[in-house]
C-alpha cells in the first residue's frame, strides 16, 4: 500500500498516510517495539489507511531506525563466566 498507492484487499487508491505524532510526544508507548525479552528499541511507525475499506499498515520507514531495531534483537554481549 506505502509502494503501490493501492489497497491490497479492495483496490482503492484513496490511501490516507498518518506520521507517527506519538513519537514527538510524552507519549512514546506506541512507538516501543519489543525485539527481545528485556530489550526494546524505539521506531517511528507511520501508518497507511485506506479510506475505502479501512484496511491500515503499519510502516517503520527509516532505514536507520530498522537498523537500531536489530541491534536491540541482538541485545547485549553475552557475560562469560
Ligand atoms: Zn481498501
Amino acid at each position: 500500500m506505502k509502494n503501490t498507492n493501492t489497497c491490497p484487499k479492495c483496490h482503492s487508491q484513496e490511501i490516507m498516510r498518518i506520521p507517527d505524532l506519538n513519537y514527538f510526544s510524552d507519549n512514546h508507548y506506541s512507538n516501543i517495539i519489543p525485539t527481545g525479552l528485556f530489550s526494546v528499541a524505539r521506531a517511528k511507525i507511520t501508518r497507511y489507511i485506506c479510506i475505502s475499506c479501512g484496511f491500515s499498515e503499519e510502516w517503520v520507514e527509516s532505514k536507520k531506525e530498522i537498523q537500531n531495531l536489530l541491534d536491540a534483537a541482538k541485545g547485549p554481549d553475552p557475560v562469560e563466566y
